[in-house]
């Protein structure tokens, strides 16, 4: 064992490694929570704008089909007026479309007879011949009388003048006793939305949608497939669902291209129309997804350097560490025979002695002193002394084995040995192991006689009236006894 005393803690160590882990932990912490409220944001703010997109889509839609009912209106009165039938051709038109003329991208106004034949056209003085019983507005408008607005659904126009695609916007026109007379009905074109929806910034990779409450869609901007208008929808898990909701917003992965959507949709006004944005997630989410990436670069170097600079402290405090205990050491040490010094024996046999008082368990002390050692050194040089004090060390400390034995150079070639819990039996076991092997050691080379130790032994315990003072003279004055009757030997100061 080490002669020192007590070892250093590594407290400060742990302390720093404990210390800077729970920081980057923190760090790391508070970062996290940091993107991840950023995010909310971001998804908050993405559903506010969409939302105020389908307002927006939402007002001009309503405005628009406000024109459109308030054309057929004007017509239905107009026909209900009986003083027409008088009147040219031209003033009668003129009172039948009095009201028709602001709408945007209107198609022709119809008035149909029960037959679904046209009775008048705002295009044509003279309507165009044609029928159109089999549309789906006039076939609503014959078999339900209070149907009220009607919006077909999209078709191509019968006449060959455009291959755009319409809605119709119809009502039923009957008599005061409610026979079904015919149905007033005025086309828009799709492209009215095309146009409105492309008038808005929504970002590239997301979509505008106007469906019906039939899933049927009227118009996406931009185009995700070829020839979806008119298409059923109502299949598709995310319309399904927006058919139900009616209102709201959700995030969900498009059936169209795999890619995650934000989802945000309403109804417009009382109409069975619903206005879908759907905003790419990806497009959302990139300026965050940038940030993200910087402050966690940023977070990861900050923190890797934290716990550099922990390693490069701890790996100093080691280094100091380790210096501070080969200092101890050393300033606990003898230099010459490694044993401790006499400063460490003093500090040990007080501290020995203490914990004997309390514990009341035997302590013995051996004093050693190499016989005739003065003639040895004047033989054999101080050189061969020192390598001979070297070897006796070796033996005395070879022949304690238990942790709280001390061995130490009391001075000169003087060696003392604390034993605590050790009785003066157990003692002399130990004391006589350390005469004999030292007597036994290999003889050195012109030495006329063997190396020999004398020892003075001394015990306290629990019966002897002893002070710590006492405890050494008496071990002293067992060494001078065994000097005096003949060296070699041991002699145990209670014995005297
Ligand atoms: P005794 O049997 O009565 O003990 O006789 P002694 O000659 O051993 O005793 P004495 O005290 O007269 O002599 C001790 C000698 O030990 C004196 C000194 O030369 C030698 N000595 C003390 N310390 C050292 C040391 O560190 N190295 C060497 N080589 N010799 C030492
Ligand atoms: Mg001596
Ligand atoms: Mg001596």
């Amino acid at each position: 064992m080490s002669p020192s005393l007590a070892r250093p803690t590594r407290r400060p160590e742990r302390l720093l490694i404990l210390g800077s882990t729970l920081t980057v932990l923190m760090i790391v912490a508070v970062v996290t929570a940091l993107l991840i409220r950023e995010h909310a944001n971001t998804l908050q703010s993405a559903k506010r704008t969409a939302n105020n997109i389908t307002q927006l889509i939402d007002a001009d839609v309503l405005r628009n089909v406000e024109l459109y009912d308030m054309s057929i209106k004007g017509l239905i009165t107009a026909t209900e007026r009986n003083d027409l039938l008088g009147v040219s051709a031209s003033i009668r038109h003129l009172v039948l479309f009095d009201r028709s003329a602001a709408a945007p991208y209107k198609g022709d106004i119809l008035l149909l007879d029960p037959e679904g034949e046209v009775l008048a056209d705002s295009s044509l003085l003279t309507p165009k011949t044609g029928n159109f019983a089999d549309r789906d507005y006039f076939q609503v408008h014959r078999n339900n009388p209070d149907v009220g607005l009607y919006i077909s659904r999209p078709f191509l126009a019968r006449c060959v003048c455009d291959d755009q695609w319409r809605i119709a916007f119809s009502r039923r026109v009957s008599s005061a006793d409610g026979r079904f007379l015919g149905v007033a009905v005025a086309s828009m074109r799709l492209s009215y939305f095309h146009q409105l929806f492309s008038s808005l910034n929504i970002g590239s990779d997301s979509t505008i949608n106007l469906i019906n409450h039939q899933g049927i869609l009227l118009a996406q901007e931009p185009m995700l497939e070829l020839d979806m208008v008119g298409k059923d929808l109502s299949q598709r898990p995310n319309v399904a669902r927006m058919l139900r909701e009616r209102d709201g917003s959700f995030s969900s992965i498009s059936s169209v291209d795999n890619q995650p959507r934000l989802y945000s949709f309403s109804t417009v006004g009382n109409l069975p129309l619903i206005v879908v944005v759907a905003l790419s997630s990806d497009e959302i989410f990139a300026p965050w997804r940038r940030a993200a990436w910087l402050v966690s670069i940023a977070t990861g170097i900050l923190c890797m350097g934290l716990l550099w600079l922990t390693w490069m402290l701890c790996s100093e405090l080691r280094r100091r560490h380790h210096a501070e205990q080969v200092l101890s050491e050393l300033a606990a040490t003898d230099p010459l025979t490694g044993l401790a010094n006499r400063r460490i024996l003093d500090q040990r046999l007080r501290l020995e002695w203490d914990r004997a008082q309390r514990s009341t368990e035997p302590l013995t002390l051996l004093m050693i002193d190499v016989d005739h050692f003065k003639a040895f050194n004047d033989r054999h040089g101080h050189h061969g002394g020192d390598a001979a004090l070297r070897t006796v060390a070796q033996v005395i400390g070879d022949n304690i084995r238990r942790p709280a034995d001390l061995a130490a150079r009391y001075g000169g070639e003087e060696f003392a040995v604390i034993l605590p819990h050790t009785d003066a039996k157990g003692a002399w076991v130990i004391a006589e192991h350390i005469r004999s092997s030292v007597e036994h050691l290999p003889r050195v080379n012109g030495a006329d006689r063997p190396i020999t130790v004398s020892i003075g032994m001394s015990t306290w315990d629990k019966r002897s009236r002893m002070t710590l003072e006492a405890l050494l003279l008496k071990a002293d004055q067992a060494l001078y006894e065994a000097k005096h009757s003949g060296r070699n030997r041991i002699v145990d100061a209670g014995q005297i």
